[in-house]
């Protein structure tokens, strides 16, 4: 995805809300027959959505910080899943787009 439709992404859930756009997502496949391959064509709808009532719901006490995109980080908790060499997981704040994390470590 190129970041233009990454940043129309980022608008779109702060505008209509996540619940909006995986019920547009949802929505839209099951009134189509075929598959739906490319993300571009949900980022066009979304960029259509409507504003929610209270888009801020799902979102309360987080800063207006656009999801940074990385595959890695989870969009609602903005948090990343890594592995250190001894193969213990852990989750740690995103340091790109977590509201809470204060510039990156050194
Ligand atoms: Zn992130």
């Amino acid at each position: 995805m190129p970041p233009e439709d990454f940043q129309r992404v980022a608008n779109a859930i702060e505008r209509a809300g996540i619940p909006a756009m995986v019920r547009f997502a949802v929505d839209t496949q099951r009134s189509r027959r075929d598959r739906i391959l490319y993300a571009r064509f949900f980022v066009r709808g979304w960029s259509g959505l409507p504003p929610a009532a209270n888009p801020a719901a799902s979102t309360v006490g987080r800063s207006q910080l656009p999801h940074c995109g990385d595959p890695d980080c989870d969009p609602v908790s903005r948090t990343r899943e890594t592995e250190d060499d001894r193969g213990i997981r852990s989750l740690i704040r995103c340091p790109d787009c977590h509201p809470d994390h204060k510039g990156r470590a050194a």
